[in-house]
C-alpha cells in the first residue's frame, strides 16, 4: 500500500487503455482515492466507478484554467486534500513540420504544455498549504530524441517544453515540500496509437528497442506510481525513461 490514505487527481484518465487509467487503478490498489479529470466525452465519471467506491470522475477540460480550478476545488471540498497530480491529458498529430498550422500548433501544445501548467496551478496551493506533495508529468521520448514514432514536432516541443516546466516548478516547490518529477515513454500500446503503427514498420519499430517489445500501459504506470509514492521522497527534477531502451542516453 504505497498511496494509503492519499488523494490522486490524474488528467486525461478516463480511457480505459490508457496510461491515465492503468495509473488510477495501480494506484487505487495501492490505497489512494482517485479523482479521475477527463472530458466530458471521455466520461471520467464512469472511469471511476470502475475503481469502486469512493472515487471521483470529473469532467474537466486541462486547456480552460477555470476548469481545472473548479475540479481541484471538488477534489478538496469531498476529500479534504490533494496529494498526488498526475498530468497525464495529451493529444499528438502525425504531421510534418512544413504543415503544421498554427491551429495545429495551439491544439497540440495547449492540452499537453498549457494543460500542465493549468493543472498544476489548480493543485499547487493544496499542496502548499498542506506542506507536502507529488506532482508526476507524462512526456515522451519525442521530446527527447526529436520525434518518437508518431508524434509531429509540435509534439515534441509541446513534451518538451513540459520536463522544462517540470523542473521549474520543482526548483521552486522543492522547499514547500512538494516533488515534480516527469516520466517519457517510448511507445506504449493505448488508444493514441491504436491501429496507426504501419504493419511493414511494426519490426523496424521492435528492432529498436532492446527490450524487443512495444510497452504495456502498466509499465508506465508503476513508474508514476513510483514517483508518486515516498518511496521516491529524495527525487525532484528528475525525468524517468519508460522506453524498453528505445532511447539509452
Ligand atoms: P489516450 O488517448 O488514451 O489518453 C489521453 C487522454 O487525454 C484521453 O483520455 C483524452 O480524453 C484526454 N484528453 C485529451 N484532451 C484533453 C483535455 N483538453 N482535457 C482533459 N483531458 C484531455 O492516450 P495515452 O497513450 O494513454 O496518453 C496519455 C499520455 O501519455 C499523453 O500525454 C501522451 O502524449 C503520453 N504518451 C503516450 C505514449 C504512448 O505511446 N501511448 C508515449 C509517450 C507519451
Amino acid at each position: 500500500m504505497l498511496l494509503k490514505g492519499k488523494v490522486a487527481v490524474i488528467t486525461g484518465g478516463a480511457g480505459l487503455n490508457g496510461l491515465g487509467f492503468a495509473t488510477a487503478k495501480m494506484m487505487a490498489a495501492h490505497g489512494a482515492t482517485v479523482a479521475i479529470l477527463d472530458l466530458a466525452q471521455a466520461n471520467p465519471q464512469a472511469a471511476a466507478d470502475r475503481l469502486g467506491p469512493g472515487h471521483l470522475g470529473l469532467v474537466a477540460d486541462v486547456t480552460d484554467k477555470a476548469s481545472c480550478e473548479a475540479a481541484a476545488a471538488k477534489v478538496k471540498a469531498a476529500k479534504g486534500r490533494i496529494d498526488v497530480l498526475v498530468n497525464n491529458a495529451g493529444i499528438t498529430q502525425p504531421v510534418k513540420f512544413l504543415d503544421i498550422t498554427d491551429a495545429d500548433y495551439d491544439r497540440i501544445l495547449d492540452v499537453s504544455l498549457r494543460g500542465t501548467l493549468h493543472a498544476s496551478q489548480a493543485v499547487l496551493p493544496t499542496m502548499v498549504e498542506q506542506g507536502s506533495g507529488a506532482i508526476v508529468c507524462i512526456s515522451s521520448v519525442s521530446a527527447q530524441r526529436g520525434g518518437g514514432i508518431l508524434g509531429g514536432p509540435h509534439y515534441s516541443a509541446a513534451k518538451a517544453g513540459v520536463l522544462g516546466l517540470a523542473r521549474a516548478m520543482a526548483r521552486e516547490f522543492g522547499p514547500n515540500g512538494v516533488r515534480v518529477n516527469c516520466v517519457t515513454p517510448g511507445l506504449i500500446a493505448t488508444d493514441i496509437n491504436k491501429g496507426k503503427i504501419p504493419e511493414d514498420k511494426r519490426q523496424s519499430i521492435l528492432d529498436g528497442i532492446p527490450l524487443g517489445r512495444i510497452g504495456e500501459p502498466d509499465d508506465v504506470a508503476g513508474v508514476v506510481l513510483f514517483l508518486a509514492s515516498d518511496l521516491s521522497k529524495y527525487l525532484t527534477g528528475v525525468t524517468v525513461d519508460v522506453n524498453g531502451g528505445m532511447l539509452i542516453h
